[in-house]
């Protein structure tokens, strides 16, 4: 399967599941513009290296996805959006009536609401070429709930439901819209919490993962950067041109209990 002559726009793709899509895509073929809120060296410098590494054009484009205007200017800066990849996300955990006003509106700007505001930008691009493939990384919990995660279930069930609506708005031209939910996979946000619930629980790291982390994923392993990014690249092949609206569980069973 080959992106040759795509450009794909991955919102938060300097650590963990958005760079490993992104290499997975410039694997493929297609140019990339990795995002963040940073705008270090270091950031740049992944950009440039993906571009060594597989021969195709990479940028590092910073924009806070959590400002409407810096969603929007994403999209703009890029110049071109074939395929736009809404992953950029956060996380955090508390009761409801502890949860704090300022968490909720973080999670729901950069978990939800970017991916609005850059399909919007990214739309118009994709109608003038001809060709565009929306892709959003929701998460099991666009599709289920845990207690203590209000914001980010809430989130991710929005944006389950705005992409069947990105569907249906282009249904009848050559774009799709569907959106992938994980069930746990080890980035380095995940990997960090693994010392301190040894800790917690008197566990060895087998225990935590199996036991803790994995508890509601039948398989009892991790989902991987490289199977989402092969997920996403399978979205923007041919084959999938008649999938649109739809969810792709990556979950080891999680949503099948
Ligand atoms: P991560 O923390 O490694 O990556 C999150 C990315 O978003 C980073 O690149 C970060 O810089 C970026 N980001 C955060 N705030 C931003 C902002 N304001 N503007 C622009 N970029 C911003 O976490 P991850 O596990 O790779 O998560 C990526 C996505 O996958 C998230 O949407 C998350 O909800 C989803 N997800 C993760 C898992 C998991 O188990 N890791 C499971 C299901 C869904």
């Amino acid at each position: 399967m080959s992106l040759n002559g795509k450009t794909a726009v991955i919102t938060g793709s300097n650590s963990g599941i958005g760079l490993g899509i992104a290499r997975e895509m410039a694997k493929a073929g297609a140019d990339v513009i990795l995002n963040s809120y940073t705008d270090n060296d270091e950031d740049h410098a992944l950009a440039a290296e993906i571009a060594k590494e597989h021969g195709v054009k990479a940028r590092y484009i910073a924009a806070d996805m959590s400002k409407a205007d810096d969603c929007r200017r994403l999209i703009e800066d890029a110049g071109v959006c074939d395929i736009l990849v809404n992953n950029a996300g956060i996380q955090h955990v508390a009761p409801i009536e502890e949860f704090p006003t300022g968490k909720w509106d973080a999670i729901i700007a950069i978990n939800m609401s970017s991916a609005f505001h850059t399909t919007a930008a990214a739309l118009p691009m994709m109608r003038k070429a001809g060709w565009g493939r929306v892709v959003n990384i929701a998460s099991a919990h666009g599709l289920t709930a845990s207690p203590y995660k209000s914001a980010y279930v809430a989130a991710k069930h929005g944006v389950v439901g705005m992409t069947k609506v990105v569907a249906l708005e282009t249904a009848q031209e050559p774009i799709t819209a569907n959106a992938i939910c994980p069930g746990y996979v080890l980035t380095p946000l995940v990997e960090e919490q693994i010392p301190d619930t040894m800790k917690e629980y008197d566990m060895t790291r087998d225990e935590v993962v199996k036991n803790v982390l994995l508890k509601r994923q039948p398989s009892k392993e991790f989902a991987t950067v490289e199977q989402l990014g092969g997920t996403v690249n399978f979205l923007c092949s041919d084959s999938a041109a008649q999938i649109t609206g739809t969810t792709i569980s990556v979950d080891g069973g999680w949503t099948a209990l």
